[in-house]
């Protein structure tokens, strides 16, 4: 399995317009983080975690010509709004598949409803195939089960995605424990680290780090990152030896 980092920031990722911060004028490729998402691919199957506006400059970067489907972990719009570039594989390959709690299919439906509708549809608009995704039910993407992690962002549900031996958790702050007991055993943890401070909704390091704990990957890679994180290199020290931050272009092989 290959896992491709397409992007590792927050929700306005870095750098932010117009911001003066050092983080955001940093030179460093690595401190510049489109917002969240990872290709996963293995055997001849791709799959995307969520489809955020920087989708269709990460699918160039990737060199991504085909998707069999994008899995989603919730209905924020740094992971969803860019649903509409699709298309250009919706023309090639036909309908896409989504994968979705059914509240998140729900708010999809309502931001792009000329996607899911049936009467009188401009010819230019994608379809797709809409997919339920349940709490603790696992679901197959081709010859691979699928567990979902039911988590918490503030109040709003989020699912993280097992693949096999590895995880994918963005956007959480809150995880119960027999949520974390479907992650034991897992080689490569992916999990959210938004800055050094608290915050209401994110795990901030501290939290990240301690969850990685509690799970206990061969190796962690921290997301979802703020520029109030601080400079890669300098963080990257800081971190346990298992444990490194992720950053846009990373190719992970498990
Ligand atoms: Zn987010």
């Amino acid at each position: 399995m290959k896992i491709t980092f397409l992007g590792t920031g927050t929700s306005q990722g870095i750098p932010i317009i117009g911001s003066t911060h050092p983080v955001c004028l940093s030179a460093n490729p690595k401190d510049k983080r489109l917002r969240v998402s990872v290709l996963v691919a293995w055997d001849d199957y791709k799959y995307v975690i969520d489809c955020g506006p920087d989708f269709r400059y990460q699918m160039l970067r990737a060199e991504c010509d085909s998707i069999d489907g994008i899995v989603f972990t919730h209905e924020h719009a740094d992971h969803i709004m860019g649903l509409d570039d699709i298309r250009p594989f919706y023309f090639r390959q036909g309908d896409i598949s989504i994968y979705a709690h059914k509240r998140v299919l729900k708010s999809l439906r309502k931001k792009f409803d000329y996607i899911f509708t049936t009467k009188n549809k401009y010819p230019g608009a994608p379809s797709v195939v809409t997919n339920r995704v349940k709490k603790n039910t696992s679901f197959k993407l081709k010859n691979l089960a699928v567990v979902p992690i039911n988590g918490f962002h503030d109040a709003l549900q989020v699912f993280g995605y097992r693949f096999h031996d590895f995880a994918y958790l963005t956007d959480m702050k809150t995880v119960p424990d027999e949520e974390i007991e479907k992650l034991k055993g897992v080689k490569v943890l992916v999990v959210n680290a938004l800055r050094i401070d608290p915050h209401r909704s994110h795990f901030n390091l501290e939290e990240a780090l301690q969850f990685i704990d509690k799970v206990k990957p061969e190796t962690a890679y921290l997301t979802h990152i703020s520029h109030l994180l601080g400079f890669h290199e300098e963080v990257e020290k800081t971190l346990p030896r298992n444990v490194f931050l992720a950053y846009d272009g990373l190719e992970v092989i498990i």
